[in-house]
C-alpha cells in the first residue's frame, strides 16, 4: 500500500501523471486519396475537457466529408476538405479557438465556408457563451448592429440580430471578433460575416487585460558551413510542420552536423515559435508551404496570394526570417500559381511516402536505396515514424560520404560544381 502511494506521489510530483498541462500543440492530418484530399490542423491545449470537444468537432467534419465525397468522381477533380484554426489566450485565463471549415468540390456551385468557436475559461474550467461575459444585452446588440450596418450593409438579410445569433466569437486582448456563418444573418454570397469590435466599446462583465509584452525579434549569426565539392550532397526536406516531433528532428540533425529545409505551414508559427527559432539558429532553412495547406492551384487568385503571403508576413514578424522557396501543397503547380508568386518553387526527387508507409525501416530504406548526389528527399515532420527514419537515414548516408545541406546550400553546390566542371574543360 505504501509503495503504491509513494509511486502515486512520485508520479504526480515529477510527471504530473503524464499530463502536459497547457502545452499547446497542433495535430495535423494531411491525406490524399483517389477522389479526395484532406488537410486538418487542430490545436490541442493539454486541457482534456477542451481538447476532447474540439477534436470531436474536427473528427466529425472529417468523417462526414469522407462519407459524402469519397465516391464522388468528377473528371479527375478531387474534392477538398481544409480545416484551419486560430488560437488565443487572454488574461492567462480565457482560451479562444476558432475552427474554419472549407470544402471545395466540382460538385458544388461554390466552395463551402463555415466557422465554429470555443471559448474556455481555465479558472472555472468550463466553456463560456456570450451571456457569460456581457452585462448589458441591449447595448451589446446595438453596437453589433452598428458595426454590421457599417461593414455589411448590402449583405444583411434583415436588421433583427438577437443574442442567440451571437454563437461564435473569439476574445483578443484588445477586441472581440464576432462571426456569423453564411446564410444566417446575411446572404450566403457574402461568406462568413466577421466584425471586430474594440473591448472599450463593449459592455463586458469581465475585464480584459491588454498584453503589452513586446516580443523582441530574434537575430541570427551567419552560419558558415564548408561543403566539400568533391563529396556528394543531399537535401532532406520536411513538409506540413512544425509539430511536436520537429524539435527532436532539429536536435538530431544538429548532433549529426546535418541541416535540412522545413516547408512550414504559417498557421503553426505562433505555437512553435521557439522550435522555429532554434531551427534557424542551427543552420536549417525554412520554406513556405502555404498558410493552412489549401490546394493552391484550385484557389482564386486572391486566396492563393493570401495563402502564400500570410506565411511571408508571419515569419518576418515572429521569426525575423524571410523564406525564399515555396513548396506547393500536394505538389501541384500551374500557370496561375507561378504568376502569383516571386518565390522559387521547389519539389523533390525522392518521395519517402512517409505519410502512407507506417514503418520507419521501410521509409528509411526507400530514401537510402533511391538517393543520388544532389537529390531532394521529401518527408513530413508530423509523424514520429519520420523522426525514427531520420535517425536511420542520416548516419547511413553520412557513412556513404553524403553531406546534408539545405536547399539554398544545394543550389550553391550545384553552381559551384558547374563552375568546377567548366574549369576542367
Ligand atoms: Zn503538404
Amino acid at each position: 500500500m505504501y509503495k503504491k502511494l509513494l509511486c502515486l506521489f512520485l508520479c504526480l510530483s515529477l510527471f504530473g501523471c503524464g499530463k502536459d498541462l497547457n502545452n499547446e500543440q497542433v495535430d495535423t492530418i494531411i491525406e490524399e486519396h483517389e477522389n479526395i484530399i484532406i488537410a486538418i490542423n487542430t490545436p490541442t491545449t493539454g486541457i482534456k475537457k477542451l481538447d476532447k470537444v474540439v477534436s470531436k468537432y474536427t473528427q466529425d467534419k472529417y468523417k462526414n466529408f469522407v462519407k459524402n465525397y469519397q465516391n464522388v468522381k468528377i473528371l479527375n477533380q478531387k474534392s477538398e476538405l481544409n480545416i484551419d484554426y486560430t488560437y488565443s489566450l487572454v488574461n492567462e485565463r480565457y482560451i479562444s479557438i476558432a475552427i474554419y471549415e472549407f470544402v471545395n468540390s466540382s460538385s458544388l456551385a461554390h466552395p463551402i465556408n463555415s466557422i465554429k468557436t470555443f471559448i474556455y475559461d481555465k479558472k472555472s474550467k468550463d466553456f463560456l457563451s456570450i451571456k457569460d461575459i456581457v452585462k448589458d444585452d441591449e447595448k451589446l446588440l446595438t453596437t453589433i448592429k452598428d458595426y454590421l450596418y457599417k461593414e455589411y450593409k448590402d449583405c444583411l438579410l434583415n436588421n433583427k440580430i438577437k443574442l442567440s445569433d451571437l454563437k461564435y466569437f473569439v476574445l483578443n486582448d484588445q477586441s472581440i471578433t464576432f462571426f456569423f456563418n453564411p446564410a444566417t444573418i446575411a446572404s450566403s454570397s457574402c461568406g462568413i460575416i466577421t466584425i471586430t469590435i474594440p473591448t472599450s466599446e463593449l459592455p463586458l462583465s469581465i475585464k480584459i487585460e491588454e498584453n503589452n509584452k513586446k516580443n523582441e525579434l530574434p537575430t541570427y549569426n551567419e552560419k558558415t558551413k564548408t561543403i566539400d565539392p568533391n563529396k556528394p550532397v543531399v537535401a532532406l526536406t520536411f513538409d506540413d510542420g512544425p509539430s511536436k516531433y520537429t524539435k527532436k528532428i532539429v536536435d538530431f540533425l544538429k548532433e549529426n552536423d546535418a541541416s535540412a529545409t522545413f516547408f512550414i505551414l504559417g498557421n503553426k508559427v505562433a505555437i512553435y515559435e521557439q522550435t522555429l527559432i532554434t531551427m534557424i539558429e542551427n543552420g536549417n532553412e525554412i520554406g513556405n508551404h502555404s498558410y493552412s495547406h489549401k490546394w493552391l492551384t484550385k484557389l482564386s487568385e486572391v486566396e492563393l496570394k493570401n495563402q502564400i503571403e500570410k506565411v511571408q508576413t508571419i515569419t518576418k514578424e515572429k521569426l525575423n526570417y524571410t523564406p525564399k522557396y515555396l513548396r506547393p501543397t500536394y505538389g501541384g503547380i500551374n500557370k496561375k500559381l507561378r504568376s502569383n508568386t516571386d518565390l522559387e518553387i521547389v519539389l523533390w526527387n525522392v518521395d519517402t511516402m512517409d505519410w502512407k508507409i507506417k514503418n520507419s525501416d521501410k521509409i528509411a530504406s526507400r530514401a537510402i536505396s533511391k538517393v543520388k548526389n544532389g537529390d531532394i528527399i521529401l518527408m513530413h515532420d508530423t509523424y514520429e515514424r519520420t523522426f525514427e527514419a531520420v535517425k536511420k537515414i542520416v548516419p547511413e548516408l553520412k557513412k556513404q560520404g553524403y553531406q546534408f545541406v539545405t536547399v539554398s546550400e544545394l543550389k550553391e553546390y550545384q553552381l559551384l560544381n558547374k563552375n568546377l566542371e567548366s574549369d576542367y574543360e
